[in-house]
């Protein structure tokens, strides 16, 4: 892929929205140049900052109440009348004006979820270490040798076990960037799939929580919360099988 080609593409790989081949060829591209990866980098960081620090604006109540007040009259007011309220708008008035209004409003301008952010770093790391041919760091089935290495570079000790017995080998392991703060990445092989364990504290006094599954650019993400420790997996086999990945080691515990 040429440079002009991976620069056209970059907004949607950025906003997840690239599938397939197409994906894997801006990954790929974004590896080996420089250039595309540094206008990946600011991309990122401007929607970050966005996300983050945009400037919203609450409209005065007795505006809220005179576009009330135009709306067709309700029957009864519910919980979320005032979005609905929006919709029935855009379609009395035109979308343009409900978007001005709604926007003005804050509808519109909501913050994501943290984890959002966090599955959006698992999906592009995961894909950077399938394409970089070089998906550990410290390659063993031995989780003598896995755990260890991590010593020195991560400040917490991930728990490393192999599941070769359940069918998911430990191939070895790696330390990621997920929100900028660097991650164990535990790789484990299913036949000719790769699953990608990233292990991180998780936020103090957080219970064990999940699993949680969603599908994100085609691939299968498990997110879970056990003994302080959160939990991701991801990978491009069937839901099934990561989840039975995820029974398998819990059941070491
Ligand atoms: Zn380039």
């Amino acid at each position: 892929m040429e440079c002009k080609d991976a620069r056209e593409l970059l907004a949607a790989h950025v906003d997840g929205e690239l599938r397939g081949r197409e994906a894997l060829e801006v990954a790929r591209h974004l590896e080996t140049c420089t250039d595309c990866a540094a206008a990946q980098s600011a991309l990122m960081a401007m929607r970050r900052a966005v996300r983050s620090d945009a400037t919203r604006y609450r409209a005065p109540a007795a505006l809220a109440a005179r576009v009330q007040a135009a709306l067709p009259s309700q029957p009864r007011q519910q919980p979320n009348a005032v979005v609905r309220s929006w919709q029935r708008l855009a379609l009395v008035s035109g979308f343009a004006s409900a978007l001005a209004i709604a926007f003005a409003i804050g509808v519109l301008v909501t913050k994501p979820m943290p984890s959002d952010l966090v599955a959006d770093d698992i999906v592009a790391t995961h894909v950077r270490s399938l394409v970089s041919g070089r998906p550990v760091d410290v390659a063993s089935s031995d989780r003598h040798t896995v755990k260890p290495w991590f010593a020195g570079k991560l400040d917490y000790s991930p728990p490393v076990h192999d599941l070769a017995e359940q069918g998911f080998p430990l191939a070895g392991g790696r330390v990621d960037y997920i929100e900028h703060r660097p991650v164990a990445a535990l790789v484990y092989r299913r036949h000719q799939h790769t699953i990608n364990l990233y292990v991180m504290p998780a936020p103090p006094g957080a219970p064990n929580s999940g699993p949680t599954a969603e599908s994100r650019q085609g691939f299968q993400i498990l997110r879970w919360v056990r003994d302080g420790m959160a939990y991701f997996a991801i990978s491009d086999t069937e839901p099934a099988e990561l989840a039975q990945f995820r029974a398998a080691l819990v059941a070491m515990d």
